[in-house]
């Protein structure tokens, strides 16, 4: 039960729907004074932005031999709501979904995005992200990160960039978001355990990332950087972590 509640806590921190937030959250940013350098001065909880050994992002590079099974993803296209929470947008599914890795099922809580990406692959920079943020029964997090190019209109997106919150606490509804129509064709990925990219950067959480980016257009980029100019963590020090890759 301890970890249900701690894996709770988090969410409530720095990700998802705000069940028990604390009275007070400190601020935090992208820009000093109160930017990624800061946020482990910040607050006792955010520590681990300092201290962590295990942090997100990384450089990838696959180090490690993995015999990983394709991604088990199960999400039905329906009704979703896109928030603007003051750092992203973050989308929620009326209807969840869930993924299955080896080890165990994990609900979609929520997904946001990052520009520019802060996952790289062997030193290459994408201009934009999404994480979609899982959760299994005992409160164990597992993201899904999709990398983007600029290039082609993202269809799936389109009535997302269309029509975004524009105020911290905002909220808009879309019709109908088909959450597996963002992945790409060949689901090659590279998994590695790291840590939440925004404070308080708890650690333990089980990332995965599409080796095969995406596109969204030039416009859609410049449309959510007018309300998020950067929101992206710098690149954190892999030590020594397994980095496979498997699909
Ligand atoms: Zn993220």
């Amino acid at each position: 039960m301890r970890s249900y509640y701690l894996g709770i806590t988090l969410l409530a921190i720095g990700l998802g729907p705000v069940t028990a937030a604390p009275s007070n959250p400190p601020h935090w940013s992208y820009t000093s004074p109160s930017g990624p350098d800061e946020w482990g001065d910040l607050h006792d909880t955010h520590a681990l932005c300092n201290t962590g050994t295990q942090q997100s992002p990384i450089n990838i590079k696959a180090n490690t031999q993995g015999d990983l099974p394709t991604l088990d993803l199960q999400y039905p296209a329906g009704p979703a709501v896109v928030k603007h929470n003051g750092h992203t947008l973050e989308v929620t599914l009326k209807t969840a979904g869930y993924m299955t890795l080896p080890s165990g099922t994990y609900d979609f809580v929520q997904m946001h995005f990052h520009a520019p990406a802060e996952m790289q692959i062997e030193g290459h920079k994408y201009p934009f992200s999404a994480h979609l943020v899982h959760r299994d029964a005992a409160g164990n997090l597992a993201v899904i990160a999709l990398l983007f190019n600029v290039g082609e209109k993202n269809k799936t997106l389109a009535p997302l960039f269309s029509n975004m919150p524009r105020h911290e606490g905002d909220s808009v509804a879309l019709n109908n978001l088909d959450l597996k129509s963002l992945f790409p064709a060949k689901q090659d990925y590279f998994t590695f355990m790291g840590s939440l990219t925004t404070p308080p950067c708890t650690e333990g959480v089980r990332w995965q990332v599409l080796k095969v980016p995406g596109t969204i257009s030039k416009k859609q980029l410049n449309d959510f950087k007018q309300l998020f100019p950067m929101n992206a963590r710098p690149i954190q020090p892999t030590n020594d972590r397994p980095v496979k890759l498997g699909g």
